[in-house]
């Protein structure tokens, strides 16, 4: 199974950068977790948008979402052209329903599908299968754990520290792990319902995953303190999410 990074910032991208967006190749399968502004274009360096075979949002903040409607458009025109024919399969939380209401007039080129915690969901004759786990954060969010070809990714999405995570993301080859705020910060970061880089790094020493990639960096802080802070606590080697790197898993 290959991750490609093609969005890691938030809430909003760096220079030439993206927010949220990771594209999961099986073979011919191919997946994308999550759409943020400027994902759609990166997508398009990678594959074809018309060979996805679904998109996980994973909840509606903007920063995960905002490209989706970039993509629908791409969809609708492949129906002009006939060059795809099938509504594209989104799974997506059911609320807040003021967000998920956006999509309502395009149904006909988006075939929604409510998340189901605990359910998994088979892709391509069962090639690659998605779980999802509700995690703690300001919006309904769930992370997902994308399994293929032997092998088991795991995705926190966003998330507060939530002991359950622990056991979901058990016997992961690779943890892609949020890591929003620095240690200084932690009380802003429990507040707001996401991960410091330390607890990070717990996180992946708790499940004793095989490694710890971290991800949705807020611009403002520096990315090379934050993994030497997941490193400390993870107690091994931490990779960071670089946009338009491919990695095997
Ligand atoms: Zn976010
Ligand atoms: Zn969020």
């Amino acid at each position: 199974m290959k991750l490609t990074v093609l969005g890691c910032w938030a809430p909003y991208p760096r220079p030439w950068g993206a927010c949220s967006g990771y594209l999961v190749q099986e073979g011919d399968v191919n997946v994308l977790l999550d759409c943020g502004h400027g994902v759609v274009a990166r997508l398009q360096q990678h594959v074809d948008f018309r060979q996805l075979d679904a998109v996980v949002i994973t909840h509606f903040h903007w920063d995960h979402f905002a490209d989706l409607f970039a993509l629908i458009h791409a969809v609708r025109g492949a129906f002009r052209d006939g060059s795809r024919n099938t509504p594209l399969p989104v799974f997506l939380p059911a609320e807040p329903e003021d967000r998920r209401g956006h999509l309502d007039k395009y149904g006909h080129y988006v075939q929604r599908q409510n998340i189901e915690p605990g359910v998994s969901v088979m892709l391509a004759d069962g090639k690659m299968s998605l779980t999802f786990y509700p995690t703690r954060h300001s919006l309904p969010c769930y992370a997902v754990a994308v399994e293929g070809g032997g092998k088991r990714l795991v995705y926190t999405a966003d998330t507060g520290w939530e002991e359950g995570l622990v056991s979901f993301a058990a016997g992961a080859d690779l943890l892609l792990a949020e890591a929003s705020f620095p240690g200084e910060s932690k009380e802003e970061a429990e507040a707001a319902g996401h991960l410091t880089a330390a607890m990070a790094g717990e996180l992946a020493h708790k499940t004793q995953v095989k490694s710890l990639m971290l991800t949705h960096f807020w611009p403002e802080y520096n990315i090379e303190e934050l993994r030497r802070e997941a490193e400390e606590s993870k107690g091994g080697p931490v990779i960071l999410a670089m946009e338009g790197r491919t990695y095997n898993i």
